[in-house]
């Protein structure tokens, strides 16, 4: 195996898994800006509805007030007219004239007159005039004097062209009064709102537009944030466990990792045996030859050197899988995971000779540098890691006992 620093710690818990918690603010984050927008467009449209209304109300009165002046006299006279509006046939005629001429500029749809009977005394449909609309709380309302205003959809039929098409009216009620104040009859009239509706949803959807931009730009620039420091997190997260897992002279494996890993490999090699599998966790103990000579000729700064070129250069034997550790001074260990005994051995063999091969560069020079390897391979009776090495161990110290430059092999110890 070569060093994985991709191998951190999976953090279960949101708190300790920043690009968990960043995945949780993009969701917390999307979901409550559509809830502010839907909650925020349904408010506005709630107020903004309720001044159209508001505003359409004053029109309608303002109209009625309007209209008053021009039917004045047909609608109140007689002697009943202290009391309450009438129209006499005689007066439909000049009536629909009036209020045709309103309703050409005036955006109203529909006029109806109640006497103070709730008698329709007067209606752009004449086929309603002379109806009592008796349990009309809303026109009960108005014949005590208030106005009143509700917001509707209705299918209306245009007086003019008299086509039939649904749309957004008011209908108001408002109270007719005569000279003294007293109230005489009610108008009822329908006023198209269309004007004030697309002013509506012109200001909704640019209220609505502006929230969305602004709540999109903080949440953008929030998560920009958030990201950047998700990755810093991250890379100091990575250098942190890269620099907790590795020797800082020659960048392999340190004492820690390599047991652990060890520890893990040599279980596997043992799960390996269980379903039949005859490979075991090959194991290389390797110590350069006559090292303190090196120290001691050339100082300390030329023995990290040689350090540090003999790991480059067993590194060039290993498998991508293959571990590489320093197992302390300048002992360092090797783990062939799925390797046999002959294989383990012949892998040690060509890390020895690429050490020989060639002299050491380095700054006092080329130096001739040689290493002893012993070498062991995990068996099913093996109950831990230790016991590989003690193996690997015994042999490197017979191959030093041997001469030195050599590999140890033998399963069961070399013939001293
Ligand atoms: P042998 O062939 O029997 O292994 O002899 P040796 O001299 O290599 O073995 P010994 O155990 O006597 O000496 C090992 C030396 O390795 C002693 C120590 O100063 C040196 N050493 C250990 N760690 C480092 C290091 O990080 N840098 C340097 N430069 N030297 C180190
Ligand atoms: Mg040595
Ligand atoms: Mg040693």
């Amino acid at each position: 195996m070569a060093l994985d620093t991709r191998k951190a710690p999976l953090h279960a818990s949101w708190g300790e898994n920043p690009a968990a918690l960043q995945k949780l603010f993009m969701i917390v984050g999307s979901l409550s800006i559509a809830v502010i927008l839907l909650a925020s467009t349904w408010g506005f449209k709630t107020v903004f509805t309720g001044h159209v209304v508001r505003m359409a109300e004053a029109d309608a009165v303002a109209v009625c007030e309007l209209m008053l002046d021009f039917v004045h006299d047909a609608i109140l006279k007689g002697e009943n007219s202290n009391r309450s509006v009438a129209v006499s046939p005689g007066d439909i005629d000049r009536l629909d004239r009036e209020i045709a001429n309103f309703v050409d500029h005036l955006h109203v749809i529909k006029v109806k007159i109640f006497d103070h009977d709730h008698r329709i005394v007067y209606s752009t449909d004449k086929a309603i005039i002379g109806k009592v609309d008796a349990e009309n709380p809303r026109l009960r309302r108005a014949l005590y004097g208030s106005i009143d205003t509700e917001l509707k959809e209705k299918k209306i039929t245009d007086l003019k062209e008299e086509k039939g098409f649904t749309q957004k009216v008011v209908e108001t009620y408002v109270p007719i009064r005569n000279e003294v104040g007293m109230v005489v009859g009610s108008f009822e009239i329908y006023l198209l709102i269309d004007r004030y509706d697309r002013a509506l949803r012109r200001a909704l959807v640019l209220t609505t537009l502006i929230m969305a931009v602004v709540l999109l730009g903080t949440f953008a620039v929030s998560h920009l944030l958030i990201g950047q420091s998700v990755r810093q997190v991250r890379e100091a997260h990575t250098l942190l466990h890269r620099t907790a897992i590795t020797d800082s002279l020659t960048g392999v494996a340190n004492h820690g990792y390599l047991v652990s890993r060890g520890a893990e490999e040599f279980d596997r090699a043992r799960r390996g045996y269980a379903v039949g599998g005859d490979k075991g966790l090959g194991c290389v103990l390797l110590d350069l030859d006559r090292f303190k000579q090196v120290n001691d000729t050339y100082g300390h700064l030329i023995g990290d050197q040689v350090l540090r070129e003999f790991t480059r250069r067993i590194q060039t034997i290993l498998r991508p899988y293959d571990l590489l550790g320093r197992y302390g001074g300048e002992e360092f260990v090797v783990l062939l995971p799925e390797a046999s005994t002959a294989e383990t051995c012949s892998i040690a063999e060509r890390m020895l000779e690429t050490v020989r091969r060639e002299p050491f560069l380095t700054d006092a020079g080329e130096l001739t540098i040689t290493a002893s390897g012993g070498t062991a391979t995990s068996r099913d009776s093996d109950r831990s890691l230790e016991e590989l090495l003690k193996r690997a161990d015994d042999n490197l110290y017979q191959a030093k006992r041997d001469g030195r430059d050599r590999v140890c092999c033998a399963p069961d110890g070399c013939p001293t």
